[in-house]
């Protein structure tokens, strides 16, 4: 398909897999074989059953009546949140776990920045009765207590980074030296369509459920399988990619990625990777980072911890740099608003990530009979301590 990445992990010029020489096996192992085992007719029995049973999909595509009567056109929510678990991150930890299995593996690392991504990994490695070990910067798990109890609840040991800032980049470093040492019956789970090349791909089909969901919906409510606009949060850039992926050939479909303004794009506190960001290399891949002239790291900020990275995955990148995908930036401030506004107007209180991309409504130019899909990735329960804190309802 259009936009696929090529043989060497390309997508353009930005993807490969720039790792250290001593993770190339466990690399290669997989690039090899991830395409002849994930399109087996056996794997894909069990990963859409799972979905099915265990996931609860397909998830709704929901007509959200007053949401259009206030913005005079047609907004449908893609219902992510309803997911087992309260996010889309669970699409992607199942198809990477029946992975593992078929690749031998007994045992499965993650890292996890606010705790989302390992609590979906912890959840994944119960159901399938595998060890598990997710390391988070030491920073992040006081910051996340919930999601570092939930994920021990689920069986899974927390180890905490401790070097550096004690946050994602850490864990993420923590996380690579133990697969370097452990290569042979460990699995990595990578929990958005970032690092080396096969997983930017890998993700990108696990989670590509959510568009191939969304044009048998559409058809079947109005006839046609294509809306006019399809809306997603991106931080790295997993249910974007998921929401995008079987539209991105059809010009006429209107791709929105919205990423975090912070408190405002000049202000120095955003994650407004395109914004900003220079080419670099991010966690194994080329792609578009935020980094200083020297090209160290810039600290990304949002009030969404899942948007809270300095990058974007390398598919997105490309997106960007061909123009098949426009990027919008919602701030903090505009980011609550629309998930109170949300959570009044149809009684669902969204995640933040996901908010920020109803937020980006106010920005389109609508025509009144004009077909919005917006990607809802998550549920609000785990940022109630931000609402909270946010006060302003
Ligand atoms: C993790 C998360 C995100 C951001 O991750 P992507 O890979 O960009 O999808 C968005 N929304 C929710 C609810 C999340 O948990």
């Amino acid at each position: 398909m259009k936009f696929d990445v090529n043989e060497q992990g390309y997508y353009g010029q930005f993807g490969g897999a720039y790792i250290p020489e001593m993770l190339y096996p466990n690399v290669e192992e997989l690039r090899e074989k991830y395409l002849s085992i994930i399109y087996e007719s056996g794997f894909q029995a069990e990963f859409h059953k799972l979905l099915k049973d265990y996931v609860g999909r397909p998830t709704p595509l929901y007509l959200a009546k007053r949401l259009s009567e206030r913005y005079k056109a047609t907004i449908y929510l893609k219902r992510e949140d309803l997911c087992h678990t309260g996010a889309h991150k669970i699409n992607n930890t199942i198809g990477q776990i029946l992975l593992a299995k078929r690749l031998g593996k007994q045992k499965i690392i993650a890292e996890t920045g606010a705790g989302q991504h390992g609590v979906a990994t912890a959840t994944v490695c119960a159901l399938m009765g595998m060890e598990c070990i997710v390391y988070m910067g030491k920073l992040d798990m006081e910051r996340q207590r919930p999601n570092v109890e939930r994920m021990r609840i689920l069986g899974t040991t927390v180890v905490p980074a401790l070097s550096g800032s004690m946050t994602l980049k850490d864990a993420t470093n923590e996380a690579m030296r133990h697969w370097i040492n452990h290569p042979t019956d460990t699995h990595y789970i990578i929990g958005s369509v970032v690092g080396p090349h096969p997983y930017p791909d890998m993700v990108t089909r696990f989670q590509s459920i959510i568009s191939e969901e969304i044009k048998k919906q559409l058809q079947a409510e109005i006839g046609n399988p294509y809306p006019d606009y399809m809306l997603a949060c991106v931080g790295g850039g997993s249910n974007a990619a998921g929401a995008f992926y079987h539209f991105l050939s059809d010009e006429h479909v209107n791709l929105i990625g919205v990423e975090a303004g912070g408190k405002g794009v000049d202000s120095g506190e955003s994650a407004a990777t395109t914004a900003l960001g220079k080419p670099g290399v991010l966690h194994g891949s080329k792609t578009l980072l935020m980094q200083t002239v020297d090209g160290q790291v810039i600290e990304p900020y949002s009030i969404s911890a899942g948007l809270d990275y300095p990058g974007i995955g390398p598919l997105h990148a490309h997106l960007f740099d061909v123009g098949r995908v426009q990027f919008l930036n919602v701030t903090d401030d505009e980011a609550m608003n629309a998930g109170i506004e949300l959570s009044r107007t149809e009684g669902i209180i969204p995640a933040i990530e996901s908010a920020h991309a109803v937020a980006a409504l106010q920005k389109l130019d609508l025509y009144e009979d004009d077909v919005v899909v917006i990607n809802l990735s998550g549920r609000g329960d785990k940022d109630l301590e931000t609402y909270i804190r946010w006060g302003k309802y």
